[in-house]
């Protein structure tokens, strides 16, 4: 009787592993948003990293500059990387965004130029969803990304330090925003202050994660940043 308890049991957990592992066999559907100043977009969020995520298991990316197209193709993202500073023009677009967001239906990443203070007339999405943004940066040179929480999922196989030629970004948190669990650090020479780099934002229910890096092959062309990136996408999905 014991014994086939036993096996019955063991049945069970089976049938539970593959339950388990059924969702992770589901394709992850990435949506990288680029495009406005200043930066090479479609060159390093359009194709280097777009050729990364799509090399990960089950990972489909696709890219955009078309800002105010993606309201239907958030229904099939789970991941939405922004790095664009081109307006998203409708108040619909922007809604649909913030929705997405806030109900953790699927993951938000911003990069670089995506934690910026760009829009004027989107005050919502630097204090509720960036947790702040940045205003500034001290000009591309190489510096120190420190790592701050080391047993966070998205530092997994990070080094403890890392060197990067890049916009050294002042992102500074809204004290009023949604506050930030920062991951990793740099330190301004100019502004003689630490400024998070690497940062996950604590809305509740959502799964956001902003990296201050990449304005051009000296971030993106890294090991550290791309470790850092499939990282993100694995934790900003939920897997
Ligand atoms: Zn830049």
């Amino acid at each position: 009787m014991k014994l086939i308890r036993l096996v019955l049991s063991l049945a069970a957990m089976a049938i539970a592993a593959v339950a388990a592992d059924a969702p992770a066999a589901t394709t992850l559907n990435v949506l990288v948003v680029g495009g406005g100043s200043s930066h090479a977009f479609a060159k390093w969020w359009g194709e280097v990293d777009l050729a990364l995520l799509n090399a990960m298991p089950g990972v489909k990316a696709s890219y955009t500059e078309d800002t105010d197209s993606i309201v239907p193709m958030l229904a099939t993202t789970d991941v939405l990387y922004l790095a664009n500073n081109k307006p998203f023009t409708q108040e619909a677009t922007r809604n649909a965004i913030m929705d997405f967001a806030r109900a953790g239906r699927g993951g938000v990443i911003l990069g670089h130029a995506g934690m910026w203070y760009s829009w004027n007339d989107w005050a919502e999405f630097n204090s509720v969803i960036a947790g702040g943004g940045a205003r500034g940066h001290d000009r591309v040179a190489p510096f120190e990304v420190k790592v701050t929480a080391p047993t966070h999922p998205i530092m997994k196989d990070v080094p403890a330090t890392f060197q990067v030629s890049d916009e050294l970004y002042w992102y500074i948190p809204e004290p009023a925003g949604t506050p930030i669990k920062v991951l990793a650090t740099v330190s301004s020479p100019s502004k003689k202050a630490e400024f998070p780099s690497i940062f996950v934002v604590d809305l509740p229910k959502a799964r956001i994660a902003g990296i201050a890096l990449g304005h051009d092959a000296g971030s993106h062309d890294t090991p550290a940043y791309r470790q850092l990136l499939k990282n993100t996408i694995l934790w900003a999905a939920g897997r």
